[in-house]
């Protein structure tokens, strides 16, 4: 027969399917009960909501984890709900003991490195570069989230596959799940079909409200996928975080000189680092072998070396993503290339691009440092 305290540490190995920590950890396990005769364990779960969509889910997880002890022949779980204290008390313990919100990824001792996917104009892949970023830095192991703010046209949760929605725990936000990553798209809040004209401010309360009102736990890296152009929204990411740097993602056809000279100027005036640019659609590999420059060559070297004149550090071009008919076909299934196990060119590329992006330690640059100068 199993004692209650294997019971226990077994059920720490359960972890909240959308809070992503052990049940035990958030006191969601509400008792345990070990029958004398019969040695039927009964576990009670407190959910953090009535009707909360990961039940199923976490009854299967209790079930499997408790029946593995020796001795257990069944596990029954029963459910109930926690209470507005108990619940305010877990927002606290999720926001590291502060009762307010606040944008964790502003705060001096953040660890998460935070960039912002930005482009001249639409069409040119940001989106789907930073889908497979994501994907490739998943893969390598870091926790990553995801902020959808591309107000014309939410494309990142079809991208990664995410049909549900958030769940709210009163006025904080649990994020879906692609894999491991988390992902917030502002689509996910406005009525479908319903266009929405996203205006300056709107977007800079609504960028607000998920950084901080979205549980991101311990994030290694956030990416954002901006609108295109260089909007208000460039402004608000420099105020809501310091510490953000700007990935430039082009074509080769691009008026290079101009988009890198407007994304410069910007990151100049709001006192932003520039990690690098992407330059995406450099080209075809035909089957005969040869390459089709489709758009051009030789955008993605000029804007890196255009921004590195206005900026006077240097700016890397951080690869060249070609065409490929598979990384469309995955942004459309909702499976991104890079998570497919491809070894194609594109897919190759958007892995190393991510490696380097993952092991950079975060800048410092525009970020208010927690101390002030002796003497
Ligand atoms: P943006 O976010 O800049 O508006 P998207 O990421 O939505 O651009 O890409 C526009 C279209 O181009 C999408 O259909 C996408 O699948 C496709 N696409 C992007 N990059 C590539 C690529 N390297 N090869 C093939 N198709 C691509």
């Amino acid at each position: 027969m199993a004692t209650e305290q294997e019971v226990r540490t077994a059920l720490g190995s359960v972890l909240d399917p959308e809070i992503r920590r052990p049940i035990t950890e958030l006191d969601m396990v509400r008792s345990i009960e070990v029958d004398a005769g019969t040695g039927v364990v009964t576990v009670l779960v407190a959910l953090t909501i009535a009707g909360c969509p990961m039940r199923e889910t976490i009854t299967k997880d209790v079930r499997a984890a408790v029946e593995k002890l020796d001795g257990v022949p069944s596990c029954t779980v029963e459910m109930t709900v926690m209470t507005d204290e108990e619940r305010t008390d877990l927002r606290t313990k999720l926001r590291g003991g502060k009762a307010e919100p606040v944008i964790p990824f502003s705060q001096p001792d953040s660890l998460t490195r935070v960039y912002a996917v930005a482009s001249g104009k639409g069409g040119v892949g940001k989106s789907s570069v930073t889908a497979n970023l994501a994907a490739a830095m998943s893969a390598q192991g870091l926790k990553v989230g995801v902020i959808d703010a591309d107000v014309y046209g939410f494309s990142i949760p079809r991208m990664l596959g995410v049909e549900t929605g958030p769940t709210k725990v009163d006025d904080m936000i649990l994020p879906p799940l692609s894999g491991e990553i988390k992902v917030i798209s502002i689509g996910m809040f406005t009525q479908p079909g319903k266009a929405v004209v996203w205006r300056g401010p709107m977007l800079h309360r609504a960028l607000q409200q998920f950084l901080a009102d979205v549980f991101w736990g311990d994030l290694d890296v956030l990416l954002l996928d901006l609108p295109p152009g260089t909007g208000d929204i460039a402004i608000s990411v420099a105020q809501l975080l310091p510490g953000a740097e700007l990935l430039v993602v082009t074509t080769p056809q691009l008026a290079a000189a101009e988009v890198a000279e407007r994304a410069g100027s910007m990151a100049q005036a709001t006192n932003q680092r520039i990690a690098g640019v992407i330059e995406n659609m450099s080209w075809l590999d035909q089957p005969d072998g040869t390459r089709l420059d489709l758009f051009g060559s030789g955008g993605g070297a000029k804007v890196a070396q255009r921004l590195t004149e206005v900026l006077g550090t240097d700016v890397p071009l951080l690869g060249q993503v070609p065409i490929e008919v598979a990384l469309r076909e995955g942004s459309d299934n909702g499976a991104p290339l890079v998570g497919t196990g491809s070894q194609s060119p594109a897919a190759q590329v958007l892995r190393d691009v991510a490696s380097t992006l993952g092991q950079r330690s975060r800048g410092l640059a525009g970020r208010k440092l927690a101390i002030s100068p002796v003497g």
